[in-house]
């Protein structure tokens, strides 16, 4: 399906462009002082004014990016200025679904604040709040198998410690998907792949997630020329990764699991146990190597700047050593997340106590950098992974 695209005017602002795309709308100020884009539900995905990029997530925020005096600022609005934002919006392309009277805009039309927080509502009945996917998942159609983490003490992380950990059954996750696809509707074809969340996931037994993946399956979710069970992702941590052997990693793969994401953080096990992750560097590679045998794609998240000056040495070194056992290669991503320290939280206690002193953004950079030179002159087997930054402040679902 192609591209339409229509010139409407809009006094007193003049023509603007609207691109009825197959998975979107897009509404444009030619020139591109302003533009908006909307899914085929008509919920707004995002827009550009004046300069700054905006994103709304499915519970109604909205998170505006720009460029600062420091770099690229990034800032939740508040409600009232959140609601002015899509009022305005939604504003506009209201009047462009009239002066262009073409059905297919129907849509746009009647968001009112009042069904906007209505909307918001309902994704909240049917989500935990989806605390981070990686970058390469943010389009994903999020299935809420696990809730939480079942670690969840992590000294850097706090994505899960609002819930506990618990596994859905198979007609518990047959419900959550039939509410999921009831609220995506036509929107469901903006999503590129399925994404089994919270943490975790696949640490179900077996049977477990046999019964979810064929709920899945039956539950027949499409999008334009694809299905999206074939393209099933999750977050893993490498401590979970040997309950499965390879054959049964393979079947999962057969069954449409393409990559899995590890959060090693760092190849440093000092750095590890300062950080209260469990496990070792070494549990990461025989992690990564028992996934790839059974055909599954792995992410390797490091953080940079974790542990400060302290840590930095070695954090550098032994990650450049740990990556280079993995055979990483193309379809597998190692994942640079810039570190930052959350006042009152369990690592900023402990790094007071441990007297670690924080890298700058600048520092945090150039260590990411160094890993990155030491991972070209290590002599990878044939063409290695993709690099690429992981900034979670980035994140909106
Ligand atoms: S980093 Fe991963 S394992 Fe650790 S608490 Fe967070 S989600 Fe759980």
């Amino acid at each position: 399906m192609a591209t339409d695209i229509l010139i409407c005017t809009l006094p007193p602002i003049g023509p603007v462009e609207v691109r009825i795309r197959p998975v979107a709308i897009n509404l444009l100020l030619p020139g591109e002082q302003w533009s908006y884009s909307f899914d085929l539900a008509g919920r707004l995905i995002g827009g550009f004014v004046a300069g700054a990029n905006y994103r709304r997530s499915f519970d109604g925020r909205v998170l505006r990016k720009r460029a600062g005096p420091g770099g690229r600022e990034r800032e939740w609005l508040d409600e009232a200025a959140a609601a002015a934002f899509l009022a305005r919006a939604y504003e506009l392309a209201e009047r462009a679904a009239r002066a262009c009277g073409d059905a297919r805009l129907d849509v746009l039309a009647g968001w009112t604040p009042e069904r906007l927080a209505a909307d918001a509502a309902w994704f909240r009945r049917i989500y935990r709040p989806v605390s981070i996917l990686p970058p390469d998942q943010y389009l994903a159609l999020v299935i809420q198998a696990t809730e939480g983490c079942s670690y969840n003490s992590c000294a850097f992380c706090d994505f899960y410690r609002d819930r506990p950990f618990r596994i859905k059954g198979a007609e518990e996750l047959r419900a959550h998907i039939t509410e999921a696809q009831r609220f995506f509707g036509p929107a469901i074809g903006l999503r590129r792949s399925l994404f089994l969340a919270d943490a975790n996931a696949l640490v179900a037994p077996m049977p477990r997630v046999r019964s979810w993946l064929d709920a899945i399956d039956e539950a027949g979710i499409r999008r334009p020329g694809d299905i999206l069970p074939s393209r099933v992702f999750s977050f893993i941590d490498a401590f979970d990764v040997g309950r499965k052997s390879v054959e049964e990693w393979a079947e999962l793969a057969a069954r449409g699991l393409r990559r899995v994401y590890i959060g090693m953080e760092s190849g440093d096990d000092a750095l590890l146990r300062f950080l209260r992750k469990p496990g070792s560097a070494r549990d990461v590679v025989e992690a990564v190597r028992t996934l790839k045998a059974g055909g599954v794609s792995v992410s390797v998240i490091i953080m940079t700047g974790v542990g400060g000056r302290q840590y930095a040495a070695n954090h550098i070194d032994n990650t450049i050593a740990a990556l280079a056992q993995m055979a990483l290669a193309p379809g597998d991503i190692v994942y640079f997340s810039p570190f930052f320290a959350q006042p009152g939280s369990e690592y900023s206690r402990l790094a007071q106590a441990a007297g670690i002193e924080p890298l700058d953004a600048r520092e945090t950079a150039a260590q990411e950098a160094a890993i990155r030179r030491g991972l070209a002159q290590v002599a990878l087997q044939g063409p290695g992974p993709q690099l690429a930054r992981y900034d979670i402040r980035e994140f909106v679902y």
